[in-house]
C-alpha cells in the first residue's frame, strides 16, 4: 500500500515548482529566431524580461540573461569585474559563498574568507574588522550569498554593506540572491550592492537553465579593466544590438517563453505580495517546527529565529535519526519530496523548500505528509504531534488580517 498516487509535490529547496501556465507557455513549436513577426516576438520578450529584471532586483542598473545555472552567473559574474591575482573576500554563511569563492581560486583570484561554521548568519562586525585589516586595499570584491540554501541561514545585506562604509572601504559588493530573490526584500541599489545574481529555478519559477546578473555602473567601472572577461560571459558582447549577441549565439527560444509568462505572474500578483506570501508561508513552516523540536529529535539549523530564511528551513535530526529515512517515507508512500542535509549536513539534517510556487495548501500539504511520516517513524510523542495544528493556526491568524 502506498499513499504516493496523486499530484507529486517538489518541496526541495530548487528546483522548485513550476506552474502549469509557465510549462504551457513553453509548449509551442520553434520559432524562427532571426527576423519577422516571430523574430519580433523574441527580441520583445528579451527586452521586456531584461527591464523587469530591474524591477525583481529594484535597479536602475544594468541586466544580462545567461544561458548557465547559478554557477555561470557566478562565473560571469566575477570575470566581468575582476582580474587574475585579484583577492577577493568571501563571508562564509553555509555552503554557497564558499562555492563561489572556490570558482574564484579556479580563475586565478585569491580568496580570503571569514569563517562562520553553519549555525549563523555572517557577523558584520567581522566583516568591518576583516576590511579594516586592509590597509592596502588589496581586497577588490566582497563575496556573499542572501540566503543559504544548505545552512537556510539568511544574511542582512544592508548591515554588512554598513560594514563596508564603516571600514571605508571601496570593495564592489557582490551577492548571490539565487535562493532569495522574489521571496523576500532584496533592494540593488538602495542596498549599495554592486553585482548581484539570481537564478531561474527557484523563486522565479522556471526550470533551471537561465541565470542573470544585474550590476550598477560602479561594476561597470570595473568591467572596463577587468582582464578575466572573455567573449562569451562579456557584458560587452551582451550589451550589443543584434539579439543574438544577447546570448552570445541562440536565443534559449523556449526558456524565454516561460520566463516571460513566470515574471506576467509575479508581476499580477505584485512583487510585495509575492513576498508577504512566502512570509507567511515560511511562519507556517516555522510554527510546525516550533512543535516538532519539542520532541527533542529535531531543531533549526539555525537558531537565531531572525536569521532563518523565508524560502527554505533546515531540520537538523538527533544522532538517533536517520534523515533519510524521513525522505523515504515521504517519497515513497506519500509523494512529497524533501530535500537532504548537504555538506556539513549530510546525514544530519533535511530541508524543506518553501519558495516559488506554492500555496497555503501545498505548504499545508508538504507539513502534514511529514508530520505523518514522523510520527509512523515513531518520533514524536503527544507533545510533539502538533505541528500541522499549529501551522494552521498561523495561516488562519494571518489570513484574518487581510
Ligand atoms: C541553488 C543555488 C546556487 C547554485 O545554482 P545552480 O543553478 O545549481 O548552479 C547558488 N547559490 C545559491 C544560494 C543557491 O541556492
Amino acid at each position: 500500500m502506498t499513499l504516493r498516487s496523486g499530484r507529486q509535490f517538489l518541496s526541495i529547496p530548487g528546483p522548485t515548482n513550476v506552474p502549469d501556465e509557465v510549462l504551457q507557455a513553453m509548449h509551442r513549436p520553434a520559432i524562427d529566431i532571426y527576423g519577422g513577426v516571430h523574430g519580433g516576438e523574441l527580441l520583445g520578450i528579451t527586452m521586456s524580461s531584461l527591464e523587469d529584471l530591474k524591477k525583481i532586483f529594484k535597479t536602475d542598473g544594468h541586466t544580462y540573461i545567461y544561458i548557465a545555472n547559478g554557477h555561470g552567473a557566478w562565473e560571469a559574474a566575477l570575470s566581468n569585474v575582476l582580474s587574475a591575482g585579484d583577492t577577493i573576500l568571501v563571508l562564509e554563511s553555509g555552503r554557497f559563498a564558499v562555492g563561489w569563492g572556490e570558482m574564484g581560486r579556479s580563475m586565478g583570484l585569491n580568496i580570503e574568507s571569514i569563517p562562520n561554521g553553519w549555525t549563523t548568519a555572517v557577523d558584520p562586525a567581522k566583516v568591518e574588522e576583516h576590511l579594516r585589516g586592509d590597509v592596502e586595499g588589496k581586497i577588490k570584491a566582497v563575496l556573499m550569498v542572501q540566503v543559504d540554501t544548505a545552512s537556510g541561514c539568511v544574511n542582512d545585506i544592508q548591515a554588512v554593506r554598513s560594514a563596508m562604509d564603516a571600514a571605508g572601504h571601496d570593495a564592489l559588493l557582490m551577492v548571490d540572491t539565487i535562493a532569495s530573490l522574489a521571496c523576500m526584500p532584496f533592494e540593488m541599489d538602495a542596498w549599495g550592492i554592486d553585482v548581484a545574481v539570481g537564478g531561474s529555478q527557484k523563486g522565479l519559477m522556471m526550470p533551471p537553465g537561465l541565470s542573470y546578473i544585474a550590476a550598477n555602473d560602479k561594476a561597470k567601472a570595473a568591467h572596463a579593466n577587468a582582464g578575466l572577461r572573455t567573449s562569451y560571459w562579456d557584458w560587452a558582447t551582451r550589451e550589443e544590438e543584434e539579439h543574438y549577441r544577447k546570448y552570445c549565439g541562440t536565443p534559449p527560444v523556449h526558456m524565454l517563453f516561460g520566463m516571460r509568462q513566470a515574471f506576467d505572474m509575479i508581476f499580477e500578483e505584485g512583487l510585495d505580495a509575492v513576498i508577504e506570501r512566502h512570509r507567511i508561508l515560511a511562519g507556517a513552516v516555522h510554527a510546525a517546527v516550533d512543535v516538532w523540536r519539542t520532541s527533542g529529535a529535531f531543531d533549526y539549523n539555525i537558531s537565531e529565529s531572525t536569521e532563518r530564511a523565508p524560502s527554505v528551513t533546515v531540520i537538523r535530526t538527533a544522532e538517533h535519526i536517520d534523515p533519510d529515512k524521513i525522505r523515504t517515507i515521504c517519497i515513497e508512500h506519500m509523494g512529497v519530496t524533501l530535500g537532504l542535509g548537504i555538506g556539513d549536513l549530510g546525514g544530519k539534517a533535511f530541508r524543506v523548500g518553501h519558495m516559488g510556487h506554492v500555496n497555503a495548501p501545498m505548504i499545508l500539504g508538504t507539513l502534514g505528509a511529514l508530520e505523518a511520516g514522523l510520527d509512523a517513524l515513531g518520533y514524536l510523542d503527544d507533545n510533539s504531534r502538533g505541528g500541522i495544528a499549529a501551522a494552521t493556526a498561523y495561516i488562519g491568524a494571518a489570513l484574518k488580517s487581510v
